[in-house]
């Protein structure tokens, strides 16, 4: 072994070991790569290196597994193959794939039929972001009209998601209680959920942040934190919320008059018909498809945005004129939340 001529090196080299391996060891393998790539192009690049392994990379058990990182098809990169590719993993049985091409076709690709069929999918199997997606949906009557809202479909939905530690759910669902929407008004069960859901939350950063120390990339953004001073590691968006982010801000296609955004900046929904959001009550120039993102937002940012100069010339009037201080109280009301 120690002793081989530079001929026999040679020939050692050249040798295909791939070959002498069986197709389920190979299999077992690409199935690990799968499920821990952290980009789509780490695990196509695997692919494209030869037919027996693109032939065994595209099986089933191997497409069952990809992560939430290899699905993570950029707005940018999307095109025929990339559809095909999802559609692929969601034929393969994989519930990741059916929430992240659902959410694409109901909101991108203007299919809400599909769209929420395979998020249907996926919730069926207890996927809790395609439970709370469908939650949304339902809270909105996305896809459909006004009369298509149903409230307690949307708070079952948005519970079942809570119920599996989806901390945007939690939120919701936290506000829903305090605010009796959809749901019998409970104050202080809504007030133990949202504390849940900042525990949570916090946790998440802190793990972040943790990893961040240590030299692991796994944050992708950094955020002041409001009002704090101090500079924190925001929760790291979904892939799939970045891809409806980019695919509208990209310009690729352009939302019909009226219709908007929310404007909690990790969420990318846009509405499905116009009036669909609920607007900021106080300066009327942001709009949110959830409590969650608006409370989300408020915190972040909006806070600080929230300029209801309107409001306050007409208080400030109010008050020289001897009237009521109503507005004054929606103004407080508001910052309160
Ligand atoms: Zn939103
Ligand atoms: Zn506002």
């Amino acid at each position: 072994m120690t002793h081989l001529n530079k001929k026999q090196r040679l020939e050692n080299l050249t040798v295909n070991h791939l070959d002498d391996l069986h197709d389920d060891l190979v299999i077992t393998i690409l199935r690990k790569l799968s499920s821990s790539a952290s980009s789509p192009a780490d695990f196509l690049s695997v692919l494209i290196t030869c037919k027996r392994l693109n032939r065994l990379g595209l099986h089933p058990l191997v497409l069952s597994r990809a992560g939430t990182q290899t699905l993570a098809v950029t707005a940018d990169k999307w095109s025929d193959s990339a559809h095909k590719f999802l559609k692929r993993c969601v034929n393969a049985g994989n519930i990741d794939a059916c929430f992240a091409l659902g959410m694409i076709r109901f909101y991108c690709l203007q299919n809400p039929v599909s769209g929420a069929s395979l998020m249907a999918r996926a919730a069926i199997k207890s996927h809790a972001p395609a439970l709370y997606s469908l939650s949304v949906i339902q809270f909105n009557g996305s896809g459909g009209t006004k009369s298509d809202k149903n409230l307690r479909a949307g708070v079952a939905l948005c519970a079942r998601s809570a119920y599996l530690g989806h901390v945007d759910a939690l939120r919701e669902l936290g506000h829903c209680l305090q605010d009796g929407y959809g749901v019998p008004r409970d104050v202080s069960e809504g007030r133990r959920l949202l504390i849940q859901a900042n525990a949570r939350e916090l946790a998440c950063s802190l793990r972040a942040y943790l990893s961040l120390k240590t030299g692991n990339e796994t944050v992708t953004d950094l955020a002041s934190c409001g009002g704090g001073g101090g500079i924190i590691p925001v929760q790291e968006i979904h892939p799939v919320n970045r891809f409806l982010k980019d695919w509208f801000d990209s310009g690729r296609i352009v939302l019909a008059e009226g219709l908007r955004m929310c404007s909690h900046g990790g969420c990318g929904r846009p509405e499905t018909r116009s009036h669909e959001f609920r607007r900021c009550s106080v300066c009327g120039k942001v709009n949110y498809c959830s409590r969650g993102c608006q409370a989300l937002d408020w915190r972040a940012k909006h806070k600080m945005e929230c300029t209801p100069l309107d409001l306050w010339v007409a208080a400030a009037a109010a008050v020289e004129f001897g009237d009521g201080d109503g507005e004054a109280v929606a103004i407080e009301n508001h910052a309160a939340r």
